[in-house]
Order: structure tokens, then C-alpha cells, then sequence
């Protein structure tokens, strides 16, 4: 990009079909037909399509698009896109560049090799990707890129955002009803947002190749921990290494030019990791901008001559990733109604959705806790750096005391905002937050939006906005039952009444203090909160009667759908620790063990030669270390053994479930013990016997 084109306003979303290409270029008539669309969510005409795409495909190529993509995301977690040029053949044997409503509408791909969790059998192939208007086209090498939703023929959801989009629609449904309820007749749609700050690692290109886990599994299955680690906090906010900041620097500007819009960029609390958080969106497009986000990341680091880790635990001892979902909801009259203004207590609307949020997160943890399990997330959470695996709200403690009074149905005194005294005039005067902030809690209020902190950094940030949105659409479904019916001048008593009632009900999952705690996760229990350690523990609730009930009422999912997708999450952890104990056995058979040979043959040559030398050597070191090398190898060799052992065993259960636990139960562990092992030898292996980086090159080689 040359000098003249940096200003940042002048290239932010040029490679965007977006409202003001399409106010621009588009007839009066058919851009307010679009822009309805988006707005309302209401539905398109096939002619109203067939003049977008015209106008779509000239400004596509206008831009350098030579080729279309409908560009979706399936039950992998990635997204998923398949390229058709715009060429169409004429018969004078030359070429015109064609694109019409139809192909913009709806594809065709064969679905056959995606996830469907038995939805689809492998004859009934196709596989349906339908236009997702409220998500804007882009470019992106030489594509256009359309995102779309993807279904099976019999019209299941096989993808993220159809559920998210339903569940949206639940919320806004729900969240407008209540409104009205309430006096607030001017809105007329609710929206969800979202804005996802997403972790990363940043490891130099030349070492990650060397390494076959970080390759092939996304994280170290090996590794002696570093003589130093993150215990000096030095890292966070830290300065921003040059080469660092050069490659943020692209980011941004790569993000930017897809209307992505990356806000903040720092250090974070392990060597080598930093986050990028963007300004909230539509829920939708936010997620679909965190699938890009993390594309992009991959594809600039590649470029600056790193490799982007986004797995949630790539290294033993060193904090994960994990990709904070700060979730509000906004009217179309532009009120934020987890806003508390100045005086919460007296904001009837704002205690409303507030506690309704808390009886949703209350009653839907067990859903809230799946939609973030997977694999790799599952090293996260409870593991002191995160987290713990139950769920609990934070609000607050100005918030808190409002809630106790309306429990109690004593008055709220609202206490002075008090100013800032930092002790040195110079400073600027400003007041003070109403509370802290406390960093252990999964769920936290943060002001005028909630903090989800549980997802995990590689995963699509759609599942925990489907729960949460039907969940809340849910409470508020009974909120409005509840209060319907209720004359004007009861109101305001009634609301009184049920939110106290809810309270009662669901103070059990509100919790200030520190989650990190071993007194927490025994007053968790006392609760009655769950605590679903790990994917296979949690999964069951999924498929739970009353969690069937909440997804089919509000048309999120049918039961197929849910099962489909209870088969689909235990199948990928299933699939994701196999390949990890394939690696970790191919690493230790083949290249470690050639190192250890290698270097204890060394050592007892030169003890060898010593002794040859002069009988009165003593060769005390090289005995040491041959003795200690020759009993970790004993070990090294028995457990390399127990786990191709029980790893073969794992690959003839049948039954998912059954699998997922032996794989948690049998093979992580096994997985441990091997590493431990091996470990101990390569603390004492000099590095240039060692098949691949160690933790101290992977972790402090970045400039
Ligand atoms: P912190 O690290 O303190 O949580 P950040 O600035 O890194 O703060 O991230 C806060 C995130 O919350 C940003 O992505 C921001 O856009 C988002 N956010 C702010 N307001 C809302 C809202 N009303 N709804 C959803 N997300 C929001
Ligand atoms: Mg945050």
C-alpha cells in the first residue's frame, strides 16, 4: 500500500461490500429492499438478489476478483470455502464474467466429507450454503468471499451461524416483548453484541517446523520447562518487540482493509503471547470477523517469519489463550440494556435483562460450560490461569447491593461516586469505578456488558452466543408470561415481586470472591453448581431433557440437530487426543530416542576413552548421567509401550461416549506420564542432541 493511502479512514473497509458501496452503486429501490433486510431480518426477493449480484460481481472485479466463494463454517470450527471464477464461455470461444442472484443465493457443495454427527448418510451428499445478507461480502485474494450459512438437504443446520442466527432472532423475539411490556414501545428490534479479544502465541517460523506437535497437534505433547518462565510478569503490557510490532502493524492493516475493527493490541501474561481485541458488533458479523481475525493471524505471521499458535494450551507451566466474549444487547433505538446509567437501582428495564442474564446463566451453566468444551480448552479451564470449570456471575459490588435490596426489599442507597486520589496534583482528576475488576470469574459483569471468559482461543466464538442468547430469550420468555396480563398501575410492583423471587432462585450462582480457589470449588458444591471438569463430563447434559426442551421451543435446534451435534463434539475430542498420542509416540519412538541413544552412546565412549586413558579415571559425571539416562529409557520404553498399548484398545470402542472417557481418562494420562519421562531426560540431553527446540528457544526467541 502506498504512503498516500495510510490514512486509516480512507482504506478501512475497502475490500467490503458494505453499506456505502452498496448505497452508492445500488438502485434507490433495491439497496432499501437490502438494507430492510439486514435491519428487520426480514426476507429477500430472488429479483431484489439478482440486481445485488450484478452490482456485487462489477465492484468485485472492479477490485481484482476474478473468482466467487460462498464461505461458511462447518462443524470443524474453521470455515470452509470453495472458489468459482466468474468466467462463462461464449461460443465465439471467448469468455464474459457472469454472476447472478441464484449463485449468490444458494450453492450447491457436496457435503459428504464435513461433520454431521450421522445427520447425513454419505449417499445423500448434498449440502445446501444459502446467502447470509446481515454479514457483508469481502475480497480477499482475488474472491469474493459471501458468508453464508450451510444445511444438509433435508435442511439441518450443519454450521454455526444458522444457529446463531436463530438464536439471535429467539432474543430479539423475546427481548422486544418484554420491552413493550415495560413502556419501551419505540423499539422494534434487539440485537446481540459481541466483541471477542483473542490470545495468540507467536513462535519464529524455523523453530515450529521442527517441532511435529506444535504441527501436526497445535501444542508441545514435550518439553522440559525453561529456567525462566512467566513468574517475573514481565511480559504483560510489556514494551512490544520490534519485529513484534511490525507484524501487529500488518495485522491491523490487513484487518482494517476487511472492515475488521481491531481496537487493542498488547503483550499478555506468557512469553510470546499477546491479544488483539476489536470493537464489539452485531453478533453475527462479530463472529464471522473472529474467523477471520485468526486467518489472518496465521497468514501475516507466516509472512513475518512466525508461526501463529492459537491452540489453548501450547505449552506445559505457561498460561493458555483463551478469547474473552463480551456480550451485550442493543435496541434499535441505540440503548444498551445491560447500560446501568447513574442510578441502576431505579433503571427497572436495565435490573430486568441484568437478572434475567443471571437466571439464564444459572439455569443453562451445564450448556454454558459445554459450549466451550473441546479438547484443547479442557488443559484451561481449573487450571489456576483461567477460569475454573464452574460457572459463576460476577457482578460486582455496587451492583451486588442493589440485588441485595431488591432481595430484601430494602431501599438502595446510592453511595457518592468518589474521586480518584492518586497523590500527585499534576495527575488528571477522574472517579472512581463503582468496583473493581476480579479476573477468576467465568462470567463478569463488566461495567455495562458481560465478560464470557471460559472460550477457549481456537474455537469459533458462535457456540457460547447460541447458548447465551436462547438462554436469555428463554428467562425473558418467562419474564413476559409472567408479567403479561399485569395492569399499568401494578407494574412496577410486579416486576418488584418476580425479581426478587428470581433472585432467591438464582443468587446461588452469583459469586464475588476469587475463583481460583480450593475453598470456591467446595462452596460450588455446596450450591449445588456443577463442575464438569472435562468434555466427556460435561457432554451428557447436552442431550439433558430439559436442554432438548429449551433448543427445540425456541427453534435453535431439533433434536436431531442436538444429537448430531453431541455426536460431532465427542468425535472431534475423540479424533484430536488420538492424533496427539500418535504424535507423541512417533516423536519419542523415532526422533527422541535416536537423540538419547545417541548421547548416552557418546558419554560412554568418552568414559570409555578415559578410563583407557588411565584406569584411575573415575568418570563420576558420566556414570551419573549414564544411570540416570538408563533408568528415565527404561521408564520412557514402558510407558511408550502402556500408551500404544491402550491407544490401539481405545480405537475399538464403538460407543462415543464410552471412547471420550477412556481417551480422558487412560490416554491423557498415560499421555502425562510418558511426557514426564521424557522430560526428566531432556533437562539433562544437551540441546544439540535433541531432535527439536526446547522451551527456552520456543518461548524467548522472538525480537
Ligand atoms: P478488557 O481486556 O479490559 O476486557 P478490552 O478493551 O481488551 O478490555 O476488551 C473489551 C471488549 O469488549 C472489546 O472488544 C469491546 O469492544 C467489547 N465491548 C464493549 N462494549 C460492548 C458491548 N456493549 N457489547 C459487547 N461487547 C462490548
Ligand atoms: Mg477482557
Amino acid at each position: 500500500m502506498s504512503e498516500e493511502t495510510k490514512y486509516i479512514p480512507d482504506y478501512f473497509g475497502c475490500m467490503v461490500f458494505n453499506d456505502s458501496v452498496m448505497r452508492q452503486r445500488l438502485p434507490k429501490d433495491i439497496y432499501k429492499a437490502v438494507h430492510k433486510t439486514i435491519k428487520k431480518g426480514t426476507h429477500l426477493e430472488l429479483d431484489v438478489a439478482n440486481t445485488v449480484a450484478a452490482v456485487m460481481k462489477e465492484w468485485a472485479i472492479e477490485n481484482g476478483a476474478t473468482h466467487f466463494t460462498h464461505w461458511f463454517q462447518p462443524m470443524t470450527g474453521l470455515t470452509a470455502e470453495k472458489h468459482d471464477s466468474f468466467i462463462s464461455p461464449t461460443s465465439n470461444g471467448q469468455v464474459i464474467m457472469e454472476f447472478s442472484g441464484k449463485e449468490l443465493v444458494k450453492g450447491e457443495p457436496d457435503a459428504s466429507s464435513f461433520p454431521s454427527g450421522g445427520l447425513r448418510a454419505t449417499f445423500e451428499a448434498r449440502g445446501y450454503t444459502a446467502w447470509d445478507p446481515s454479514s457483508p461480502a469481502f475480497i480477499k485474494d482475488g474472491s469474493l468471499y459471501i458468508p453464508t450459512a450451510f444445511c444438509s438437504y433435508g435442511g439441518e443446520a450443519l454450521d454455526k451461524k444458522t444457529p446463531l442466527l436463530r438464536s439471535m432472532e429467539a432474543l430479539n423475539r423475546e427481548a422486544v416483548k418484554v420491552l413493550h411490556l415495560l413502556g419501551n414501545a419505540a423499539v422494534t428490534k434487539v440485537d446481540t453484541t459481541i466483541g471477542s479479544e483473542q490470545e495468540y502465541f507467536l513462535i519464529d517460523k524455523d523453530l515450529y517446523k521442527k517441532r511435529k506437535d506444535l504441527m501436526l497437534c497445535g501444542r508441545t505433547l514435550l518439553g522440559a520447562p525453561a529456567p525462566k518462565g512467566q513468574e517475573m510478569e514481565d511480559h504483560y503490557f510489556g514494551v512490544l518487540k520490534p519485529k513484534v510490532s511490525s507484524f501487529m502493524h500488518d495485522l491491523d492493516e490487513e484487518l482494517w482493509k476487511l472492515g475488521v475493527p481491531a481496537k487493542t493490541k498488547h503483550n499478555e501474561v506468557a512469553p510470546a503471547q499477546h491479544e488483539l481485541a476489536p470493537v464489539f458488533e452485531t453478533a453475527n458479523v462479530a463472529v464471522d470477523h473472529n474467523q477471520l481475525t485468526m486467518e489472518i493471524m496465521k497468514k501475516v505471521a507466516d509472512k513475518h517469519n512466525y508461526a501463529c499458535l492459537l491452540h489453548e494450551k501450547p505449552f506445559e507451566g505457561i498460561n493458555g489463550s483463551g478469547k474473552h466474549n463480551n456480550w451485550s444487547m442493543i435496541t434499535d433505538t441505540g440503548e444498551n440494556l445491560l447500560d446501568p446509567g447513574s442510578t441502576p437501582a431505579e433503571n427497572m428495564q436495565f435490573l430486568v435483562f441484568l437478572i434475567a442474564t443471571i437466571a439464564a446463566v444459572d439455569e443453562y451453566a451445564d450448556l454454558m460450560r459445554i459450549s466451550v468444551a473441546t479438547a484443547g480448552n479442557d488443559h484451561r479451564l481449573g487450571a489456576n490461569e483461567a477460569p475454573p470449570a464452574i460457572i459463576s456471575v460476577f457482578v460486582g459490588d455496587e451492583l451486588a447491593a442493589v440485588l441485595k435490596s431488591i432481595e430484601e426489599g430494602t431501599d438502595f442507597v446510592q453511595s457518592e461516586k468518589k474521586q480518584m486520589e492518586i497523590g500527585a496534583h499534576v495527575l488528571p482528576h477522574f472517579t472512581q469505578d463503582t468496583t473493581d475488576r476480579n479476573r477468576t470469574s467465568p462470567f463478569a459483569f463488566t461495567g455495562n456488558k458481560f465478560e464470557f471468559r471460559m472460550p477457549g482461543s481456537a474455537v469459533s466464538v458462535a457456540n457460547p452466543n447460541i447458548v447465551l442468547n436462547t438462554a436469555v430469550a428463554e428467562a425473558l420468555s418467562k419474564i413476559y408470561d409472567r408479567l403479561s396480563g399485569v395492569s399499568e398501575e401494578n407494574l412496577k410492583d410486579e416486576v418488584n415481586k418476580l425479581l426478587k423471587e428470581l433472585l432467591a432462585e438464582h443468587k446461588k450462582v452469583l459469586f464475588n470472591g476469587n475463583g481460583y480457589t480450593d475453598e470456591w470449588v467446595e462452596e460450588a458444591e455446596r450450591r449445588g453448581l456443577f463442575n464438569l471438569k472435562s468434555l466427556p463430563d460435561a457432554m451428557p447434559r447436552f442431550i439433558e431433557k430439559k436442554n432438548i426442551e429449551l433448543f427445540e421451543k425456541h427453534k435453535i435446534f431439533t433434536e436431531t440437530e442436538i444429537r448430531s451435534r453431541y455426536e460431532i463434539n465427542l468425535e472431534n475430542y475423540v479424533k484430536a487426543i488420538h492424533i496427539e498420542s500418535l504424535t507423541l509416540q512417533e516423536m519419542v519412538r523415532k526422533d527422541f530416542t535416536a537423540g538419547l541413544v545417541k548421547y548416552m552412546k557418546d558419554v560412554t565412549c568418552e568414559a570409555l576413552s578415559k578410563k583407557k586413558f588411565s584406569d584411575a579415571m573415575k568418570c563420576t559425571y558420566e556414570e551419573k548421567i549414564l544411570k540416570t539416562l538408563d533408568d528415565t529409557s527404561e521408564k520412557i520404553s514402558s510407558q511408550l509401550e502402556k500408551l500404544a498399548e491402550d491407544t490401539k484398545k481405545a480405537e475399538g470402542i464403538e460407543d462415543m461416549l464410552e471412547s471420550a472417557k477412556y481417551y480422558q481418562a487412560t490416554i491423557l494420562s498415560d499421555m502425562d506420564e510418558l511426557r514426564a519421562a521424557v522430560d526428566a531426560a531432556e533437562a539433562i540431553i544437551p540441546n544439540g542432541y535433541l531432535p527439536y527446540p526446547t522451551y527456552g528457544d520456543l518461548l524467548f526467541s522472538l525480537r
